[in-house]
């Protein structure tokens, strides 16, 4: 009815419709406060309401344990990849502690080089970088990992964006380790056991709200471990002890994430997105598949492959230009565009395609995308 287009972003990426026409329906006043939820204070009783509820919702969403506390801050999971050694790393035991990071891609990667920027107060081990010999399209078997005893915490990241590599079985870590997780990517795709992790961390803009909210889901007897160089809007004690607003924190968007989590609830919970996201999944997968060779993918592994973000290339000839796109791929970006398919453009250094298929990318939206391909493979050989 809005003349949408099915949006494959990597993120920023699409929100359910129903999440936005709610957001338009209560844009100039909400429940009758005479005000947009922009323009109220984060101290006001009516938008306290909104952020707990928020809170609230996700808890019930991913069955949070009561010994977590949620934060909404800001500075996206890149300001989170300071936030954790910042916050995690006076151990109260002797000596400098070691922090373990394993790499399976580009944002695993940037978070273990903060990390290093912190090398006065920690030693970062990297545990397993899957860049060399796999390039990235594959994780080494965790027995091969080097993991530190009684190091501080490990760090890594469910699923990566860029190359869709994931973890669809997640590691097992010892008992006491401090499990430190960068979900940003597929949060809230799945059920997950939140008891197993010390902190949990997302942006929101891609599965779960708009830019601008990051969520920090950390386990209480966690918080306080953080250095004296903290800054205070980065420091998840302070910010736990003022229910995340030390400062004034991402009204609006934390609004948004709201309406999201209780849209999934709506449906089902994560049962249901699980559900959908396998289906999608599937279906692009399988259109891959059945093309012969013409679409190519650069994850071949169906154990990491991911079912958020898929880079592929389509096979055929021409050279590629400075963002790394064939003649071939230029027209499958422009075409699909034509029929309101759009963000499918490669991540720049990758080239060629990327489909994005987050929560709120309806089933349609995926089928109509593989008709799409299956017409632009017999069209262009
Ligand atoms: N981690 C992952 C897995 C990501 O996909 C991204 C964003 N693409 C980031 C971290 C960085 O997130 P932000 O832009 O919110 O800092």
């Amino acid at each position: 009815p809005y003349d949408r287009s099915y949006n494959f972003s990597a993120g920023p990426a699409t929100l359910p419709t129903e999440v936005l026409e709610q957001a338009r329906d209560e844009m100039m006043n909400f429940q009758k406060s005479g005000q947009s939820v922009m323009e109220m204070s984060h101290r006001s009783k009516v938008y306290v309401d909104i952020f707990t509820r928020a809170q609230n919702s996700l808890r019930q969403l991913l069955s949070i344990p009561d010994n977590y506390d949620i934060l909404f801050l800001q500075g996206g999971a890149t300001m989170m990849f300071a936030g954790v050694p910042l916050n995690l790393l006076k151990t109260g035991k002797e000596g400098k502690p070691t922090v373990d990071y394993i790499i399976t891609g580009d944002w695993s990667k940037k978070a273990a080089d903060e990390a290093k920027m912190y090398s006065d107060y920690c030693n970062v081990n990297i545990v397993v970088d899957s860049k060399q010999g796999a390039d990235y399209k594959t994780i080494p078997d965790q027995s091969t990992w080097k993991l530190t005893p009684g190091a501080a915490y490990i760090h890594y990241a469910t699923n990566e964006t860029i190359r869709g590599v994931c973890f669809n079985t997640l590691p097992t870590f010892p008992e006491d380790a401090v499990v430190v997780c960068d979900m940003s990517s597929d949060f809230l795709s799945r059920p997950i056991d939140v008891s197993k992790f010390g902190v949990i961390y997302a942006g929101a803009q891609k599965n779960a709200g708009p830019a601008g909210a990051t969520i920090v889901i950390i386990r209480k007897d966690l918080l306080g471990r953080q250095l004296q160089i903290c800054p205070s809007a980065l420091n998840f004690k302070k910010q736990a002890d003022k229910a995340s607003m030390l400062n004034t924190p991402s009204t609006y968007p934390v609004y948004i994430c709201g309406l999201y989590f209780d849209w999934i609830l709506k449906h089902g919970g994560l049962p249901w997105i699980y559900q959908q996201d396998q289906e999608k999944a599937k279906l692009l997968y399988q259109t891959i598949a059945d093309s012969k060779g013409y679409y190519e993918l650069f994850v071949t592994d169906p154990k990491v492959q991911s079912m958020m973000n898929v880079p592929l290339r389509v096979f055929a000839g021409g050279e590629q230009n400075k963002e790394n796109m064939t003649p071939h791929e230029l027209k499958f970006v422009a075409e699909a565009a034509k029929l309101g398919l759009v963000n499918l453009k490669g991540y720049r250094d990758l080239g060629g395609i990327r489909v994005s298929m987050y929560n709120a990318l309806t089933l349609d939206g995926i089928k109509m995308l593989c008709e799409f391909m299956k017409q632009f493979q017999a069209q262009n050989p």
